[in-house]
């Protein structure tokens, strides 16, 4: 068997886990891209001295994560997140994400295409390659043509807002123009539906009852807001026959609503965040409430047990981080009203650790189930596959030697993001990634950075299919 490049890496003796596909395999690695997958040991005899290589055994060999939600060095209202490309890929790459797509949101006045070049040259500053999403918020006669340009340039996916009016929010019109412009395009709005005039008035009730503290935000922001818009939402991109995917669902009643579309043809995504699935309310009555701070806010636990079984059901596309890097001092100096506050939380770093123990682990959730979820289809809906999401000839080479048995206690000090804190701090974690490897480079072994040098590429997204299924 002769390759297109000379073998540099091989990871041998591992189980490889893709999305379709299991079972005993050594990866061949050679130009930064994936060579081979073949039967253990199959090279041994023709591989020349000197080749570097992974012992897998006892350890699944997995496609590395693809984060499609990743908030890096984000400002909304007072407050930027603290972490640049280089400090959330670092982070990335420790918890076994190795491509994170992150978002360029415009703020009031400026221009979706002009945020968007501007965001894109970071990319270079990353440990992994990183794609975006664009993000509208109003409609001239100009965006067209920025749609246009855009998706040329290999951005395909828009995000939209249903809530934070006077910032990010978009009207109902604008929301169905940019779907039909893009569909037309190759292109997906992807969306974060809370309806806001609900939350709007829930939260006047609240101030004027004492009760718009951090550790009411779970009341200030209630189910039936997300499920409302969700609704409205279906409604346009049905009408309009484009596709749609909207961004952390926290309620199981918003994946049925987009389940029981797909089952009338509309091309309509769900993506959960790791927190919505293992985090529940009573955070907000412990002693940190505003660490919890978030949009769509931690559900009670009944909650979050409906929207775990949506995964197991098959009914959710992708699990991303919503990482948005803020810390403790940012979040109490606004904590006694959470109209004020930095929504968000850390996340990068723990999203597959997290997801892997609490689903596979303990869930029972198939490992095959949970790279769709957390590699493939991320890739697939932003237009990366099969560069990114598999383990498979050319394919780049990004994957995570995963140990499924170990069990770590979180402690915020041991993680790599830009902030104080963990949502996760003193949980058992069963399932971590040893050894990274990020377009055949190894990143990360034995816990240690052994390539610190940033070689991070701005990815260009190709068009949606037309046919796209996930
Ligand atoms: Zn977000």
């Amino acid at each position: 068997m002769s390759y297109p490049q000379p073998i540099d890496l091989v990871v041998r003796g591992g189980t490889v886990v893709n999305a379709d596909w299991q079972g005993a395999a050594d990866v061949l690695i050679g130009g930064g891209k994936v060579l081979g997958v073949v039967e253990p040991g199959a090279y041994r005899s023709a591989q020349p001295p000197g080749t570097t290589e992974i012992d897998a055994s006892g350890r699944l060999v997995l496609p590395g994560g693809v984060d499609p939600h990743c908030h890096v060095g984000f400002t909304s209202g007072d407050f930027t997140s603290l972490d640049d490309y280089l400090q959330a890929t670092t982070a990335a790459v420790f918890g076994g994400t190795t491509t994170i797509v992150d978002f360029a949101i415009p703020r009031p006045g400026e221009n979706p295409a002009d945020v968007a070049a501007a965001q894109r040259a970071k990319a270079e500053q990353g440990l992994c390659d990183s794609a975006l999403h664009a993000c509208v918020v109003e409609w001239d006669d100009t965006v067209p043509e920025q749609l246009r340009s855009l998706t040329a340039d290999g951005i395909v996916t828009v995000k939209m807002f249903t809530t934070y009016r006077g910032e990010t929010m978009a009207d109902e019109k604008t929301i169905l123009n940019v779907m039909t412009t893009l569909r037309d395009l190759g292109g997906m709005v992807v969306i974060h539906c809370e309806a806001d005039h609900i939350i709007a008035d829930t939260q006047e009730r609240g101030e004027a009852a004492g009760t718009i503290g951090a550790c009411h935000h779970a009341d200030t922001r209630p189910e039936l807001a997300e499920n409302a818009s969700v609704a409205e939402i279906l409604a346009i991109a049905e009408s309009v026959a484009a596709p749609v995917y909207f961004v952390h669902q926290s309620t199981p009643e918003a994946v049925d609503l987009v389940a029981r579309a797909r089952g009338r043809g509309v091309r309509a995504f769900t993506e959960t965040v790791a927190h919505h699935l293992t985090l529940d309310d009573t955070a907000y009555a412990g002693p940190h409430p505003e660490r919890f701070v978030c949009c769509p806010p931690l559900r009670d636990a009944g909650t979050v047990a409906g929207l775990r079984s949506r995964v197991l059901m098959g009914q959710v596309a992708t699990i991303g981080s919503d990482h948005c890097c803020y810390d403790t001092a940012q979040k109490e100096s606004v904590s006694h009203d959470v109209r004020a506050m930095p929504n968000g939380l850390p996340g990068v770093e723990t999203r597959m650790p997290v997801v892997f123990s609490e689903l596979v682990v303990k869930g029972g959730l198939p490992a095959g189930r949970f790279v769709e979820v957390m590699c493939a289809n991320p890739a697939r809906l932003n237009g990366l596959y099969p560069r990114k999401g598999v383990i498979a000839p050319g394919s780049d080479a990004d994957l995570a030697v995963w140990d499924p048995a170990v069990t770590r206690t979180v402690r915020s000090a041991n993680l790599h993001m830009a902030t104080d804190y963990t949502p996760y701090e003193g949980m058992q974690i069963t399932g971590w990634p040893e050894t990274v490897v990020v377009g055949g480079r190894l990143v990360v072994a034995a816990g240690r950075l052994t390539a610190p040098e940033p070689l991070g590429r701005h990815l260009r997204s190709g068009p949606l299919s037309r046919s796209l299924v996930c």
